[in-house]
């Protein structure tokens, strides 16, 4: 099990009023890559706070750049039957869905299709290069979680029972979604037909309750089979994750719905903080049993391999919901 924390800091954008920035990359040593996010106290402004990632990327970052330094090298190990794990976590309007989803432009596509696009190309290879015959098959599920529960996206959301989709703990200690649809992918093409008809799922399902998508964990997971002439199988899964806002919806709004919601917004959110950390430092116990996401996502019982993006907005107006989500990716340090 491998795990790695990013922090990915977004542009100011045009339409916005506040223009203090007041959230930094910085280096460990003059001329080495980024690796610190450096941003003031907000009791008091001559302080300042630094906290370490793996690697931290600036405002000027492309989609490119961010999928070919942190997803394209997986690519891999996916197909020699590691599962990869990746998550966008961060306060709303920070660039969660920018990064994992992004842009219809060539350019401003996000991690998901450069994802899926990585993979077809790798699945052809796979099969026209095997010397037994090795069949690539790609099928994809993608759920949402809100309040807890759990709902498929590949169907409408008429569809959906009021209780959600039920878990299960299966003997090799994975939990599965039960009663989750797959639908099998050819090619790009018909992955993003998909993909669009399932985002469209979401926003028509957070309507209908008088809610945000932003408050719903959506989870696209790509399940690699490949098998061999002789019947031998191996398969793999990229689970890609835009994670529920980690603001304090408390703070702005408290309404009774939306304290049910915050609560199981931030439990759920505070446990992946856990077990990140948990896994981060090498403990036997991850404590991921404690939330259905985590659960499901089985985190830390894998020998896969974890991605943590944390998104930042670098402006003043976030100051301390941004502070807060740094110091839950936790192998943050303070000096
Ligand atoms: P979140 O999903 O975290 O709520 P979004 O992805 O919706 O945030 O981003 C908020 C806004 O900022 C959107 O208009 C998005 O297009 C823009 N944005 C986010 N990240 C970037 C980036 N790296 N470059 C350009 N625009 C960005
Ligand atoms: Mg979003």
């Amino acid at each position: 099990m491998s795990v790695r924390v990013v922090a990915r800091i977004r542009p100011l954008l045009e339409k916005e009023l506040d223009k203090d920035i007041i959230v930094c990359a910085d280096s460990a040593e003059e001329g080495k890559p980024h690796t610190i996010v450096k941003i003031p106290s907000p009791k008091n402004e001559a302080e300042e706070f630094s906290f370490t990632f793996n690697s931290v990327y600036d405002q000027s970052t492309s989609q490119e750049t961010l999928f070919t330094s942190e997803v394209q090298p997986y690519l891999k190990s996916l197909f020699n039957g590691l599962d990869v794990t990746l998550f966008a976590y961060g306060v709303t309007g920070t660039g969660k869905t920018h990064t994992m989803r992004g842009g219809l432009k060539l350019a401003d596509r996000g991690v998901i299709p450069r994802l899926l696009s990585g993979i077809f190309r790798r699945g052809k290879k796979v099969a026209k290069e095997s010397e037994n015959d090795t069949m690539v098959e790609v099928a994809l599920s993608y759920y949402e979680i809100y309040n807890d529960k759990v709902y498929d996206l590949l169907e409408p959301p008429e569809a959906r029972t009021p209780l959600g989709l039920p878990l299960r703990a299966e003997a090799n200690g994975k939990t599965v979604v039960v009663g989750l649809t797959e639908r099998t992918c050819e090619d790009l093409k018909d992955f993003e037909k998909l993909y669009i008809e399932a985002n469209n799922n979401r926003v028509t399902a957070a309507t209908k309750l008088n809610a945000h998508s932003s408050r719903s964990h959506a989870i696209l997971r790509v399940k690699i089979t490949q098998t061999t002439a002789d019947g031998q199988v191996l398969t793999s899964t990229a689970s890609a994750i835009d994670l529920a806002g980690s603001e304090d919806n408390r703070r702005t709004d408290n309404n009774r719905e939306r304290l049910v919601e915050s609560a199981a917004i931030n439990k759920s959110l505070f446990v992946l903080s856990q077990c990140i950390d948990a896994i981060s430092r090498g403990d036997k116990r991850i404590p991921y049993r404690e939330s259905k996401m985590t659960r499901i996502l089985s985190l830390g019982q894998n020998n896969g391999i974890t991605v943590m993006i944390l998104n930042l907005a670098p402006l003043r107006s976030y100051h301390l919901d941004t502070l807060s989500s740094l110091t839950v990716s936790s192998r943050a340090k303070r000096i």
